[in-house]
Parts: C-alpha cells; sequence; structure tokens
C-alpha cells in the first residue's frame, strides 16, 4: 500500500525538493561486491545466477552464499539507493519523488472508471522492499494453509509462519512504546533473522492520541472488533484494529541518532549490515536488465536447460553480456517481471510468443494471467491541529484495521454476500477463463472456492483501514482497500524488445461484489471520522467531501477514485500444471529444468495482509527448496 493517492489530490507534497542520489556507480568492496560494470561478469559462470535483487532476491541469495562454495550472481536492473535518505528515512515515504527508483508502470485502461492507473514497482537494489510503506503483517492461517489444499504439498501456515519468522529479527517495544498503546504477541515474531522489525522509536506522540482516537472510534462503529490485549498482525489472526508494526530499524533511545528510525529493506538486511570480509561468493550487478534466459542446445530425452543469462546496461541499451550459468536460474523479479522476463525467454503462451517471434521453449499459458491486486478508497480531513515534526523519521501511517465481512454487512448482509459469491463460481470461473485471465475453468473454481470459504466459514478480514497523516498537506484520513479481489487479470509482453513495458490489466472491481464491498469501505470510513471524538479533530473533509452523502454518490467516489493497492500478485502461480500453474510445489518452471520463481508471483490467491513479510518467507523457503532438492 502507499498512501498515495492522497499525493496526486495534493501536489504541495509532490514539490519537495528531491534529495541527491548519493550512490550512482561502481562500488566495490572485499567482501561481497557490488557494481554497476557488467564486463566485470561477462562470460563468468556462477552457481546461482538470480534475475533480480529485490525483496525476494536477495533474500535468497543471503541463504545460497552462506555456503561459501556455492558463488551467486544477483542481477537488478535499479540503482543502488544505499545511503538515500529519500528511501532509508521511513518518514519519506509518499512524501519525496522516488519515480527514478520505481518502474513507472501504468495499467491499461480499466473498464471501472475508464482509466489507466498507476501500478507503483521498486526498480532498485532491495526491489519494492527499499520504497515500500514498510508495514509488517500476515495473512489468516487458513490462507496459508489453502496453499495446501490447492495441491501444494508443503505450503501451509505451520511452515510459512517458520520461515516468516526465519527472516525476521523483531525488536521487542520497550515498556515506554507500549504505555503508548503498541500491542503485540512475541509467538508472531523471528527474533534471530537480518530482517529487523518492530516499532519506530521513541514512538511518535502526541500522534499516537489520534491514533487512540480513531482506534476507539473505529470499535465504535464496527462493535466488537477486537483491540488491544496481545493483538498482533502478523499471528496468523489479523483481525481487529492496532498499532502498525513495521519493517524498520527502531532509532535509538538516546544520543545523537536518537530517534532516527531507519528502513530495514532487503537491500539493508541482507547486503548493507553484512559484517565486512563477508560473502565473497554474492556479486550484485546494478542497473543491468537480464533480457531473457540464453538454452542449451536441447538433446531429444532432456527438458531445455539453461545455459546463460542475457543481460544488458540500461545506461547503453547497446551493450549485451552473458552470465553462464552452472546450476539454476531464480526468477525472482516481482509479479510484473517475472513473467515479463520468462515470456521473452520462451516460456508462455505459444499464440504470444509466436506472434511476437519468439522461440517457444515452453508452451505454458499459465504465465502472466491470475493477475490480482486489490483496489482501494482514501479519505482525509484538513487536521484541527498540528501534525507535528513529531512524524520526522517515523512511518505516516499508524493503526490499521483488518475487518471481516459480518463486520461491515453484518451477519445477514454477510451471507447472503457469501452465498452469492458461491453460487456464482462456475460463471465466474469460465469468465475468468473467457477473457485470458485464467487457464482452465476447473483451476480457477477451485480458487474462487477456497476465496469463497475464506469470506465464510474462515471469516479472514476481507477489508484493510489504514489510518495515516502527513505533515507537509496537515491532512489526515484513511487508505481503504478489499483485501480479496474475485477477478482475475493479466500481464504479458508485447514486444520481444525487453525495454517495452508489459500490458498490465488487473481488471480492478470488475466484479459487482467487489466494487459495493469498496463503497461499503468508503461509507465505514465515513462513519468512523463522523464519531464526535474524531470529528473535533478536523477542521474540513476534503475527501470524499461534503458533496458525497447518498449511496449513489459513494459508488460515483468510488468508481472514480479508487486506486490500486500495488500489491500485484498470482501471475506465475505455484498450483498443479493441470489447474493452470505455472510452478510446482518445489517453485520449479513447469516444462524446463533449472528455472524456478520466488517471488509475490508465485502466490496463487490473495491474503488478508501486506506482502513484504510473506515474500520474505516465500524466499527463505525457496532457499531450502533449493539447497535440499537439485533440478
Ligand atoms: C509503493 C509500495 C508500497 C508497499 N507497501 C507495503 C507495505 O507497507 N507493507 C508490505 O508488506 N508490502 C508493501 N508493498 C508490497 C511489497 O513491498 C511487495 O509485494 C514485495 O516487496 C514484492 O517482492 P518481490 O520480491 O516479489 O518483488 P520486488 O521486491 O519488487 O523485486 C523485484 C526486483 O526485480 C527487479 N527486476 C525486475 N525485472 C528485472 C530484470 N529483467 N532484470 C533485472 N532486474 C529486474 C526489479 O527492479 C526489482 O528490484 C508495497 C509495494 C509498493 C510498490
Amino acid at each position: 500500500m502507499r498512501f498515495q493517492r492522497m499525493l496526486i489530490y495534493f501536489p504541495l507534497a509532490m514539490q519537495l525538493s528531491m534529495l541527491p542520489w548519493l550512490f550512482l556507480y561502481t562500488v566495490r568492496c572485499s567482501a561481497f561486491n557490488i557494481t554497476s560494470d557488467g564486463s566485470t561478469v561477462d562470460h563468468q559462470s556462477f552457481d546461482y545466477v538470480i534475475v533480480g535483487g529485490g525483496t525476494a532476491g536477495l533474500t535468497i541469495a543471503n541463504r545460497l552464499t552462506e555456503n561459501p562454495r556455492i558463488t551467486v550472481l544477483v542481477i537488478e536492473v535499479g540503482i543502488n539507493a544505499q545511503n538515500d535518505s529519500r528511501v532509508t528515512d521511513p518518514g519519506n515515504f509518499s512524501i519525496v519523488d522516488t519515480s527514478d527508483l520505481e518502474w513507472g508502470y501504468t495499467t491499461v485502461n480499466q473498464t471501472v472508471g475508464g482509466n489507466s492507473l498507476g501500478l507503483t514497482v521498486g526498480k532498485v537494489l532491495g526491489g519494492s522492499s527499499t520504497i515500500n510503506g514498510m508495514q509488517w503483517t500476515r495473512g489468516t492461517a487458513s490462507q496459508y494453509d489453502a496453499l495446501e489444499k490447492l495441491g501444494n504439498p508443503g505450503w501451509n501456515f505451520a511452515s510459512m509462519q517458520r520461515y516468516m519468522r526465519k527472516a525476521e529479527a523483531f525488536h521487542t517495544p520497550n515498556q515506554a512504546q507500549i504505555n503508548l498503546g503498541i500491542t503485540f504477541s512475541s509467538d508472531a515474531h523471528g527474533k534471530s533473522g537480518r530482517v529487523i522489525t518492530g516499532f519506530p522509536n521513541p514512538y511518535p506522540c502526541p500522534l499516537c492520541k489520534l491514533w487512540d482516537t480513531l482506534v476507539e472510534a473505529t470499535v465504535a462503529v464496527i462493535p466488537g472488533l477486537r483491540n488491544g490485549g496481545n493483538i498482533d498482525q502478523c499471528s496468523g489472526n489479523p483481525n481487529g484494529v492496532a498499532r502498525c508494526s513495521y519493517s524498520i530499524i527502531p532509532g535509538a533511545s538516546n544520543g545523537p541518532n536518537a530517534g532516527v528510525n531507519i528502513r530495514s529493506s532487503a537491500a539493508q538486511s541482507f547486503l548493507y549490515s553484512l559484517p565486512p570480509n563477508d560473502r565473497p561468493n554474492l556479486y550484485i550487478l546494478t542497473e543491468n536488465l537480464a533480457t531473457k534466459i540464453i538454452w542449451k542446445p536441447k538433446p531429444h530425452t532432456e527438458l531445455p536447460t539453461p545455459r546463460a543469462i542475457a543481460f544488458q546496461d540500461v545506461r547503453s541499451p547497446q551493450s549485451s553480456f552473458l552470465a553462464l550459468v552452472n546450476r539454476e536460474v531464480i526468477v525472482s523479479s516481482g509479479s510484473i517481471g517475472s513473467p515479463k522476463f520468462l515470456e521473452l525467454s520462451g516460456i508462455g503462451n505459444r499464440r504470444l510468443l509466436e506472434s511476437l517471434n519468439i522461440a517457444v521453449i515452453s508452451d505454458l499459458p499459465s504465465i502472466g494471467i491470475n493477475l490480482q491486486d486489490q483496489a482501494g478508497i482514501s479519505s482525509a480531513y484538513t487536521s484541527a491541529f498540528q501534525l507535528n515534526t513529531s512524524v520526522l523519521h517515523s512511518p505516516s501511517t499508524g493503526a490499521a484495521a483488518f475487518v471481516t465481512l459480518p463486520q461491515v454487512l453484518g451477519v445477514v448482509g454477510a451471507q447472503n454476500y457469501v452465498s452469492r459469491l458461491t453460487q456464482t463460481i462456475t460463471r465466474r470461473a469460465t469468465e475468468i477463463v473467457k477473457i485470458g485471465a485464467g487457464a482452465n475453468i476447473e483451476g480457477v473454481s477451485r480458487m474462487l472456492r477456497a476465496q469463497a470459504a475464506q469470506f465464510g466459514e474462515e471469516n479472514a478480514p476481507v477489508l484493510e483501514i489504514v489510518f495515516a497523516g502527513q505533515t507537509p498537506t496537515q491532512l489526515f484520513g484513511t487508505a481503504a482497500w478489499i483485501l480479496l479481489p474475485q477477478y482475475r487479470g493479466s500481464v504479458h509482453i508485447v514486444s520481444s524488445d525487453p525495454l517495452i513495458p508489459p500490458a498490465i490489466n488487473p481488471n480492478y472491481l470488475l466484479n459487482s461484489e467487489d466494487l459495493s464491498l469498496l463503497v461499503n469501505t468508503s461509507t465505514l470510513s465515513r462513519h468512523i471520522f463522523n464519531i464526535p471524538s474524531v470529528k473535533q479533530l478536523y477542521t474540513s473533509e476534503v475527501l470524499p467531501g461534503v458533496s458525497v452523502q447518498t449511496q449513489p454518490e459513494f459508488e460515483s467516489y468510488v468508481h472514480d477514485n479508487y486506486f490500486a493497492v500495488l500489491h500485484p500478485i498470482g501471475t506465475v502461480s505455484m498450483l498443479p500444471h493441470a489447474l493452470g500453474g505455472a510452478v510446482d510445489a518445489n517453485l520449479r518452471v513447469y516444462g524446463v529444468k533449472g528455472v524456478r520463481v520466488a517471488d509475490a508471483s508465485i502466490l496463487p490467491l490473495q491474503i488478508s495482509a501486506h506482502l513484504s513479510s510473506t515474500v520474505y518467507g516465500i524466499a527463505e523457503k525457496a532457499a531450502d527448496l533449493i539447497q535440499h532438492n537439485q533440478p
């Protein structure tokens, strides 16, 4: 999520000065190597080549290179932004311009609303973890169990929670933080990983009073919503309202760096914080775009196997290099980048590849389909008090509510909603396949059935409401979204030129139940801000605005103003081949040998969470699978 929609309405924030880039070119050190000079690895061979130095890619590189005999090359197209305070300072999220660290993707015009939406994805070392909102949350236990039930042995909550904890080093809040409203459950968190998580220190107050008021108002509007106690959005039961925890290195309590919190990105966790002289077997190449897999000549009896990765320097696109692969290629280019890279490598729908004159290595129509992102809507209010500099070095978000269907619609409304979902599974699956967003009706039906169960008897949160405030604009409000979208979309290349962006079509809100739920979300936010204790904290409503009062007015506000939540998944889904999967439960791509995918794209279904903690877990598990079962 990004509180970005507020920025669109408040260009003042966009005018804040950009801070200079500090690290642009080659950095060499005696430990792991970070270079942007592709010629230094040209025609060198590596045991593993990882395509994408993002959240998953760097996690896997870290684990594999714990073995000093293994060599790993990570190819990342973005820059190394190691000391760039635009991203290291959590207070800068959504306030400063980081467009040079993003892909700048936009969707095709959406049927609902008619517009193309910005779909921000990280293009920098550390990937999206370097630019994200840092909220640290996980889905419900049953959502991870659903992965196993869909045909992926070993992918369940017990296993995923173990791996998510493995990546993590949780800073247990101190008493002062707890006194200011933080709740947590120690059991939910890992202590000995490298991704530092926790809460800003010192905890930003008096802003915390605003979060207290909003939390109380949310509970008043949604009676029975859990809060207080040891509620923790990483426990497997995120339902409730609580203060946000983050992928953050909490500031020191005193001394010159007191209160200077730092983003805990994959790059910070797995590269910058490594001890000196560690990992001479790890090579990080930035500012180079991996363009495709070069395959070994194929004997009749064997599956196609990678020989090398072709890549080019993005500063001189005529350049062309090769990195030779001893063991495997691991594609960790994210939900947009991974299907693109696979299609450029000849893995994808035969008709599409042939139309672009790309030699077909594996006819795998499931690449690039099943795209699911969430759609959200904002509210914003002009603060009646000074939203002061206490937010400096702290994220702009404060608390988040994860709300179930009966909590939004009431018990009867929820039952009716679920029965509409259940009764339409086959029709909806047929339609999704017909528009090219699903591989086959049986596979899509099973996923829709699993999702309907999450809405129904599993009672998973279906909405998230995040409370946030911004000092430059003196606004606070909500970014709220549906967590489990019913529709599916696609992402496909439109050219064999790797520099041309793919066509991205999430089909936001095309399902009428999704749309109506988002409208309910918007009205729910209004109810919260109508509670008298909240009302006295603002002077005017900016969004949706006082002109929006009736149901049709809320419908048209949502229809015209929804935003992309930036949690795309599903485009290289882990499922049995017969159900339309692209990778198996060992993350191996069907129809070839020696190629795995590990990132957000392998999740076949959305979860009631932000994605980064889950992606770290996927990557930790991937590293184990790679180490223990060779292709
Ligand atoms: C603005 C924003 C806010 C978010 N907020 C939150 C939040 O608050 N909490 C949360 O948990 N999640 C959040 N997310 C989501 C989360 O950060 C991502 O889902 C997750 O980090 C994705 O990890 P990944 O490994 O799949 O991809 P990424 O981390 O995006 O990594 C993919 C990397 O591959 C590189 N790449 C792609 N193609 C190539 C190629 N051909 N050659 C070389 N390199 C390539 C990319 O440049 C990128 O660095 C947010 C995301 C965004 C964009």
